[in-house]
């Protein structure tokens, strides 16, 4: 009996192209769709950035967080694409954003003087450093493909956002700004995402440490039971949700810094928290 993934290989798309090949089988359900779940599973990636955009402008929040969610939602339409096609150019358009919406929270985080606008020096110069490093990474990993490379890369940026957030929160001089109570909430708020983000990292590895056993509980189990048993989609759910999280908390800890923390709190609207302005 051949293996879920050896079903098919070929589709509307032609031969598969991409660098990396998920658990879950190839055409099984559709020819023009690669992988059916893992394809699917992205609209909660774009309701959760459509949404987030939403909450932004209905609340006036400065429009690089909504800039943020543009490139949230690119991700999702990337991850779309590369899973429906599994060609290289897709995936592409998939990892890319990751890189760049990662390196424009490291660039929130490292901008602490007063106000929203881009017409200081110090800003144009973060802004045109994240441009050359977005830049630099889209030559380098056309030229080096290996997606470890970018999968190293992110982590990276992850990481540094994460201890960028506690140095602020517990030792950078901004860090009188915000009160105890708000440092408590950014805490959580970022915790939670990252920790979300991470389980998702650890069903990611599932799914390619185990896809033969995966697979065979899938055959037996049978469909649609068995499309819970992609891990792969498993990891954008979580990753969604925990990317939405982390951007919660860096929306209110860069407003506390740069605004004044007592025009703002995060509220929850239909089991989701996002920043409510008070002064409106
Ligand atoms: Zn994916």
């Amino acid at each position: 009996m051949p293996s879920a993934n050896e079903l098919s290989q070929h589709g509307f798309f032609g031969p598969i192209t991409a660098s990396l090949d998920w658990c879950e089988a190839n055409y099984q359900f559709s020819h023009y769709i690669a992988e059916l779940a893992n394809t699917l599973s992205n609209f909660f990636t774009l309701y959760l950035a459509i949404r987030g955009a939403r909450q932004l402008q209905q609340e006036s929040l400065p429009g690089r967080f909504v800039v943020s969610c543009i490139g949230f939602a690119l991700i999702g339409v990337g991850s779309f694409a590369f899973h429906a096609s599994l060609l290289y150019e897709a995936q592409l358009l998939d990892e890319l954003p990751m890189i760049y919406v990662a390196s424009m929270g490291i660039w929130f985080l490292y901008d602490c003087q007063p106000g929203f606008d881009l017409s200081s020096t110090q800003t144009k110069l973060r802004i045109a450093f994240l441009l050359l490093f977005d830049g630099l990474f889209t030559w380098s990993y056309a030229v080096y493909r290996n997606p470890v490379y970018h999968q190293v890369v992110f982590a990276i940026l992850i990481i540094s956002c994460a201890i960028r957030i506690a140095y602020l929160l517990k030792w950078s001089p901004v860090r009188t700004r915000i009160p105890d109570d708000k440092k408590h909430v950014i805490a959580s708020m970022f915790t939670t995402g990252a920790l979300t983000f991470a389980s998702g990292f650890f069903v990611w590895n599932l799914d390619i440490i185990f896809c033969d056993t995966l697979t065979r509980w899938k055959q037996t189990v049978g469909w649609p039971a068995a499309f819970l048993l992609e891990g792969h989609s498993w990891w954008h759910l979580l990753t969604g949700l925990g990317t939405y999280y982390m951007f919660i908390g860096i929306q209110y800890i860069t407003l506390c810094i740069k605004d004044d923390h007592r025009k703002f709190s995060v509220a929850r609207r239909s089991w989701l928290p996002y920043v409510k302005r008070l002064d409106n």
